[in-house]
């Protein structure tokens, strides 16, 4: 069976404990690979490797660094096809989504830092009267941590990786345990584009063992970390006596606003794929929808039409629309969710039930679940689920409205549906989110800052915002006569 060995000094290595973890594959249940099980001991080892690079490669010209980032670009998107194979399989996610979204989207994360780095100046300025200069250096910290969740593995591993080594850093870096084929791939990769060995050591293992290690490391200076609040939290708890830089992008609650005066057509299209893309789990995607009175029967009923026309099965077939989830846990906790909002009072409008897929009968499946729950502040509406699973609500006014959206814990993001100028600028500016998009939906423009308010996170990624987080700022300041 292959085994996913750690990334370490630009050689696969087997965990010094040489104990592994099975790995599923969610389309049928079946374990397919070995999982390396690392400690204190491998991220002990990754760290003096990446500790050992940081002399030269933070003194790599920038040139030299971003012709080997966009190398990384061009390999990965030469890979395409097996990649996106490895991350349906691992995440069970449909084999189009990767081929189109996942794979492409972390080749564009090394091309895009590869381009920014070379236009992250410093600024300098003059503080007349006092015959000073004034420029600001950015240094690279170090050696630096990025740890990520399973939902968009390769996405988001590349998200922290890219701009970490863009800048001169050298990285220890965690996929999640759950899907960590396309990362331990990636170091192959990495070195076929000249990356020079330990600029980045690939971990693999558990949360609380591994992940844990990389945050307790008392010289892994700054901490990228994307996945739960929980976990978020704890890591915050870890770091902070060791006063570590944290970028910390967590879970979502995200409401969609649908006023009447929207494009109908376009905002029924979109609300489908920001509920159910990957099986609803992205931390985008819209879990309450809000929907004016004056249309909430007809969307209702149209939307359950389109919901039931999407097409649950085999990641590897093209026909299929949604695959499996992305392991049976998580399988049971949105199962639990769906039995609750009938506790709470919910009525479930369509789906609520497990699938089972011919020849694939033990695949993780569930239906688009659509519930209709009155209660804005029951757990069903307050919680984050990560799955299939929307709740629908009517609403009044924007008031009403807007009390409900931002009545969770959570601020990511939201999505508004109207054609009015005046009340887009309104809503827009009120909603507690770190994303607002209006009439669309996870339209990602890579130079934007991304991240949460609230429960959702602290620090924001994306364009120059990530690269101001993985380097120190320092001021210079000159005396002259
Ligand atoms: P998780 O918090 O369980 O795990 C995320 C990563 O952290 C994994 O690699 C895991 O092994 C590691 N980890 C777990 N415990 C750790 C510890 N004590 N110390 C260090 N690392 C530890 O999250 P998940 O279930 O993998 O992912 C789903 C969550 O991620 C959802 O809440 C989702 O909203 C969130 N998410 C957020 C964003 C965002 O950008 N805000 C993007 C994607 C997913």
């Amino acid at each position: 069976m292959q085994k996913i060995l750690n990334f370490i000094d630009g050689a696969y290595c087997e965990p010094e404990k040489n104990i592994w973890l099975d790995n599923y594959n969610p389309s049928n249940g079946e374990v397919y690979s070995k999982i390396a099980r690392s400690g204190k001991t491998d991220v002990a080892k990754a760290y003096e490797a990446a500790r050992s690079a940081f002399p030269i490669w933070s003194n790599t010209t920038i040139e030299d660094r971003s012709r080997i980032l966009l190398k990384i670009a061009t390999l990965i998107e030469k890979n395409l096809i097996p990649l996106a194979e490895a991350e349906s399989r691992d995440n069970g996610k449909p084999l189009s989504l990767a081929m189109t979204v996942d794979i492409p989207r972390a080749s564009s994360n090394f091309r895009f830092f590869a381009n920014a780095i070379t236009q992250f100046a410093s600024e300098a300025h003059e503080s007349i009267g006092l015959n000073t200069m004034n420029f600001t250096l950015r240094q690279p910290i170090g050696v630096v941590g990025c740890i990520s969740p399973w939902n968009l593995p390769l996405y988001l591993f590349t998200w922290k990786i890219a701009p970490a080594i863009a800048a001169g850093n050298t990285v220890v870096a965690k996929p999640s345990e759950v899907t960590p084929m396309t990362a331990y791939l990636l170091g192959e990769i990495c070195n076929e584009a000249g990356l020079p060995k330990g600029v980045l050591n690939i971990i693999h293992g558990t949360g609380p063992e591994a992940g844990q290690a990389i945050v307790e490391h008392k010289h892994i200076k700054a901490i990228s970390f994307t996945g739960g609040t929980k976990t978020g939290e704890h890591i915050a708890r870890t770091a902070a006596p060791m006063f570590k830089k944290l970028s910390l992008e967590l879970g979502g609650k995200n409401p969609n606003l649908i006023f009447a005066d929207c494009d109908y057509d376009k905002m029924l299209a979109v609300t489908v794929r920001s509920s159910f893309a990957n099986q609803g789990q992205i931390c985008l995607c819209g879990s309450r929808i809000f929907v004016e009175d004056s249309i909430y029967e007809i969307f209702k009923s149209d939307f359950v039409e389109k919901v039931k026309a999407l097409k649950v099965g085999d990641p590897f077939k093209t026909e299929t629309a949604m695959g499996a989830l992305v392991s049976k846990t998580h399988l049971e906790k949105v199962q639990s969710y769906i039995a609750l909002a009938q506790k709470e009072g919910g009525k479930i409008l369509f789906g609520g039930k497990q699938l089972k897929i011919d020849g694939l009968e033990k695949g993780y499946y569930l239906e688009p679940t659509v519930i209709e729950v009155f209660d804005d502040q029951c757990r069903v509406n307050q919680e984050e689920i990560f799955g299939p699973v929307v709740t629908l609500m009517p609403f009044s006014s924007e008031a009403e409205v807007m009390r409900m959206a931002n009545g969770v814990p959570y601020g990511l993001s939201a999505t508004l549906w109207t054609s009015d100028i005046n009340r887009t600028m309104r809503l827009s500016k009120q909603l507690e989110a770190g994303i607002v998009w209006v009439n669309t939906w996870l339209n990602r423009d890579l130079r934007t800052p991304f991240g949460g308010v609230k429960n959702s996170g602290v620090g924001r990624e994306g364009g120059f915002e990530a690269l101001r987080f993985f380097t120190e700022a320092k001021n210079v300041c000159i005396k002259y006569e």
